[in-house]
């Protein structure tokens, strides 16, 4: 996917579900398929996990660095997406991978996609991930093991009231073959980044 474009459009895409309907799966197989995309890291208060980066996963602040960024306004959108557990995307971090000329890849919350598509509207696409079912879901969490059984009900209760966002994005992708749902997130990026480009069934540049 490289130098064939006459010119830039600054567009986002934002994966968002219910946490463990496969976001960071799919997130990060796009950025490994397509160079034009990069992901936009955010910033929170929650602690840092063994495999995660500072910098690179998420921008880890302290709960009164994060309050001063709120200060100054320095936001597209935040939210305390659990107790005590601030998420929010910086300005700044949009304005530098646009400067770059790269279109912007988000795993993120579906009110922070909702109010994301809000701001930026048609530069927007809005990508819903739904597990294939609730069950499904919970043992994919489970078998991920990156919280406690008390932060898994926590998570689990969120699930249920995010799933009725759904319909308020621009298109929904079921995570059940993940092969399958791979293949079918790349069309979808390929077919809002490059709509007039002519693409074969499996979602690969025809040119
Ligand atoms: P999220 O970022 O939405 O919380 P993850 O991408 O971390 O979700 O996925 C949750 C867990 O489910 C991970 O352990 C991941 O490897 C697994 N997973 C994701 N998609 C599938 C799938 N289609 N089939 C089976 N397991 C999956
Ligand atoms: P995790 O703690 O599993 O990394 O993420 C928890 C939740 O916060 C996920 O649903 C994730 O998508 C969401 N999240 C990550 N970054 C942001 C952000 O910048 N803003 C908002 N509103 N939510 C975010």
């Amino acid at each position: 996917m490289k130098g064939r474009e006459a010119t830039f459009q600054s567009k986002m895409i934002l994966i968002t579900a219910p946490s463990g309907a496969g976001k960071t799966t799919i997130v990060r197989h796009l950025l490994s398929v397509f160079d034009f995309l990069d992901f936009s890291v955010s910033a929170t208060t929650r602690n840092q996990r063994p495999h995660e980066q500072d910098g690179i996963d998420y921008y880890f602040k302290s709960p009164q660095e994060f309050k001063s960024l709120i200060q100054e306004d320095a936001f597209a959108e935040y939210e305390e997406v659990y107790k005590d557990q601030f998420y929010g995307t910086l300005k700044s971090e949009v304005d530098r991978l646009w400067g770059l000329k790269k279109r912007i890849v988000f795993d993120i919350d579906v009110q922070g996609a909702t109010n994301l598509k809000k701001l930026y509207k048609e530069n927007a696409l809005g990508i819903f991930i739904a597990p294939p079912s609730l069950q499904i879901l919970k043992d994919r969490l489970r078998s991920r093991k990156t919280e406690t059984e008390k932060q898994l009900e926590t998570r689990l209760t969120r699930v249920r009231k995010e799933m009725e966002y759904r319909e308020a994005f621009d298109t929904v992708l079921v995570n059940d073959n993940l092969d399958t749902a791979l293949k079918e997130a790349e069309h979808k990026v390929l077919s809002y980044i490059f709509p007039n480009a002519k693409l074969f069934q499996d979602g690969r540049d025809a040119r």
